[in-house]
């Protein structure tokens, strides 16, 4: 038996080990093509089979109306920040839910195209919540939000519906919950947290929005070069892509989206318990009713413990506790692939911690 950690690192981290066995099975021979997948064309037909396969699962899985296409792209969810904006900033302004760090980074790059502007902030607590009151102004051409704040703990429970277009970060919450695709125009998110190893995005975009987008753009920057090639206008991540293909067989197997989120609530139920029934030894930094059920972040009372918390905690084979640095202290990460085991091993583990001291 391979010794595995307890793995809640938060982003890349922990991949479904079923997953990870099938691929080491197959990685020398691709479905009798006597190649591995990384040694095939993209252009071949096993290849072609696959990544259609793979889309048509996300399209099953999410409940993907056909007025949307599904692309794959590379750059990450950063290069969302600007290709976003790049394509439908259309008109004087954009306005952007300010809920940290990702929030910002997304209004930097967006910045070249026009007037940004937040239409609400959480900067006034520390990102601990997620706000509730807008404020659209006139020449809006979206609204963008960030749907799972990583770092922070936060996430939107009720998504908001504005006028405009919502164009939506889910690179931290894609496919771990359910959400209604149609009520959003762009969502987009990287795959290395939930549904596969990093190098790829998707790129779901609603054909009314995308017929709006800019045309004077370099090639590689129009959302509509995916959407007509398919995602082959050049070479794709393959192995990413045939990663995230397993994955989402993993997930359907497992009882599809709904399955997925109502083991993450669990999951994420067993760590909060553990904050909660504390007396105030951990304390969590998000407030209840915004808690993320992905990123589940906390703090010592007596910080002087943090230091030996950790350590202890990677004695005892938990990986990846330490909080951002943004936030400090500490950080659970418990996406899809993280084992329920995992989280209960942990919740013991912080039980035992504060009875001992
Ligand atoms: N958005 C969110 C919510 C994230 O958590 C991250 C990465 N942790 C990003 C965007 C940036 O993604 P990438 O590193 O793929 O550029």
């Amino acid at each position: 038996m391979t010794k595995r950690a307890y793995n809640f690192n938060a982003g890349p981290s922990a991949m479904p080990l079923e997953v990870l066995q099938q691929v080491q099975t197959e990685f020398l021979d691709f479905q009798g093509t006597g190649m591995s997948i990384v040694e095939i064309s993209h252009r071949s037909e096993s290849y072609d089979r696959m990544h259609n396969e793979t889309i048509a699962l996300l399209r099953e899985l999410m409940g993907i109306p056909s007025g949307y296409e599904v692309m794959f792209i590379q750059g990450g969810g950063s290069m969302q920040f600007l290709m976003s904006a790049a394509n439908f900033f259309t008109k004087k302004r954009a306005g952007y839910i300010d809920t940290g760090i990702w929030a910002h980074k997304a209004m930097e790059a967006a910045s070249g195209y026009g007037e940004v502007y937040a239409v609400a902030s959480s900067a006034d607590r520390h990102h601990s919540y997620i706000p509730q009151i807008y404020e659209i102004k006139s020449d809006t051409s979206y609204v963008h939000i960030t749907a799972n704040n990583t770092i922070y703990g936060t996430e939107f429970k009720i998504f908001p519906k504005f006028a405009v277009p919502l164009l939506c970060d889910m690179s931290s919450d894609i496919l771990s919950r359910s959400v209604n695709v149609a009520d959003f125009d762009l969502i987009y998110g990287g795959v290395q947290k939930n549904i596969g190893p990093a190098g790829v995005i998707v790129a779901i975009v609603k054909k009314e929005l995308l017929a709006t987008a800019r045309q004077d753009l370099p090639i590689m920057l129009q959302y509509k070069t995916f959407a007509a090639h398919n995602s082959l206008y050049n070479t794709p991540p393959v192995f990413c892509i045939y990663m995230v293909n397993k994955v989402l067989h993993w997930i359907k197997n497992q009882g599809g989206v709904v399955a997925m989120e109502k083991r993450n609530i669990e999951k994420a139920k067993l760590l909060y318990d553990a904050i909660d029934e504390s007396n105030g030894f951990y304390q969590g930094h998000a407030e209840p009713a915004y808690r993320s059920n992905m990123n589940i972040t906390f703090h010592l009372k007596m910080a002087e413990l943090e230091k030996q918390f950790l350590d202890e905690a990677k004695e005892n084979n938990f990986v990846g506790l330490k909080g951002h640095r943004l936030v400090g202290g500490c950080r659970a990460s418990a996406y899809n692939a993280v084992p329920v085991e995992a989280c209960e091993a942990l919740a013991r583990f912080m039980r035992a911690f504060k009875a001992k001291h």
